[in-house]
């Protein structure tokens, strides 16, 4: 039986999980379907969340959430792709070196795109996309606030919110990260404190002379969740997008009345699930890259062995990481 490598999980639990392992080489199995030779994997936060077990998944399964790579067979009805096509994709078992795939999850790549590019933008940049757009819609002018602003999700946010017109304000944790978060287009940027919200909110409201901020894009979770609702303007958006912290706890939905305030727990997931997603938001993701108006900042590559994504998921647990972390398939 041929085999590829895999990163697949026995069971959830500590890093030791973490193994790539033989398994069965993909097949077609005749309608629909297309065998992708990945190049490159993403690596995602949702990683971590997937081998420890925050997120509860049926085991044994292969991880990983995206990776872009060249088309090595497809199915006869297939039309959308053909061999030799470089394409990108998302939605699970990424870190494999052959991918049997849906066909119309395949995105066909722009010439001008190259599959390390395209792994290192293409969950967090339709995730940024998703947020913009579909959870707290922006407008020209309004005021948004993104926590963990030097991250993979936080820098395209921060680029693709001036590139809106919006006024971008920067939560980071070091002076550093601020500063990088400023050259990829926020306007404003300073440190969150946990011990000291009070400083971090009066800020806020002196960057917005009083207005607070008309649209919170937040992956930390439940370091920052209690100060957004002081922060947030009148008939602002909370939107709650991710853990990094821990999990956002359950709340009144009184709370939100003093303000008039929305809050939504969006997943890219539920975003971006039809062909037709798939395509529109794809097309306006490489035309933000092509155009120069959202730069991909990765900041490192790592190898496709044991060794290598355990290095990989330590370095973006570690709060150490800016930008985007690739695995070389
Ligand atoms: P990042 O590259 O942003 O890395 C995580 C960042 O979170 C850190 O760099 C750190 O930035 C911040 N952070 C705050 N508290 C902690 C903590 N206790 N431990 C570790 N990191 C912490 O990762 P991603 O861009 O992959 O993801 C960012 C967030 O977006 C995650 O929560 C992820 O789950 C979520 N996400 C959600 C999606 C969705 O569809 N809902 C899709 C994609 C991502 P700092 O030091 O500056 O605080």
């Amino acid at each position: 039986m041929s085999t590829v490598r895999a990163l697949q999980i026995e069971q959830q639990g500590g890093p030791d999980v973490v193994q790539v392992v033989p398994v069965p080489a993909p097949t077609l199995s005749g309608s629909g379907k297309v065998v992708v030779r990945n190049e490159y994997a993403g690596v995602n936060m949702i990683d971590t969340y997937h081998f420890g077990g925050l997120y509860k998944l049926q085991t044994p399964i292969v991880i990983g959430q995206e990776a872009a790579g060249v088309v090595e067979a497809v199915d006869p009805d297939v039309t959308s792709v053909r061999v030799g096509d470089r394409v990108v994709q998302y939605g699970g078992g990424s870190y494999i070196e052959k991918q049997l795939l849906d066909a119309e999850r395949v995105i066909k790549l722009p010439d001008d795109i190259d599959t390390r590019t395209a792994a290192a933008c293409y969950l967090q940049g339709l995730t940024a996309l998703t947020l913009l757009t579909e959870s707290a819609p922006v407008k020209k002018g309004d005021w948004i606030l993104v926590t963990a602003a030097a991250g993979g999700v936080g820098l395209l946010l921060c680029q693709m919110g001036k590139a809106f017109g919006a006024n971008v304000i920067a939560v980071t944790s070091t002076e550093a990260k601020c500063q990088l978060a400023k050259a990829h287009g926020a306007d404003h940027a300073l440190l969150y404190n946990k011990e000291n919200p009070e400083a971090y909110i009066s800020a806020i409201r002196d960057i917005t002379s009083g207005h607070g901020v008309d649209a919170i894009l937040d992956g930390v979770g439940a370091d920052t969740w209690e100060a957004n609702f002081e922060i947030a303007a009148r008939k602002g958006t909370i939107a709650t997008f991710g853990n990094a912290s821990g999990p956002v706890p359950a709340f009144a939905p009184l709370k939100l009345s003093p303000k008039n305030l929305k809050v939504c727990r969006p997943t890219l997931f539920n975003y971006v699930a039809t062909r037709e997603e798939r395509e529109r938001y794809s097309a306006q993701l490489f035309e933000l890259v092509q155009s120069g108006k959202v730069k991909i900042n990765i900041h490192d590559e790592y190898a496709f062995t044991t060794d290598g994504l355990r290095h990989a998921f330590a370095d973006i647990k570690s709060r150490k990481t800016t930008g985007k972390l690739v695995v070389k398939i």
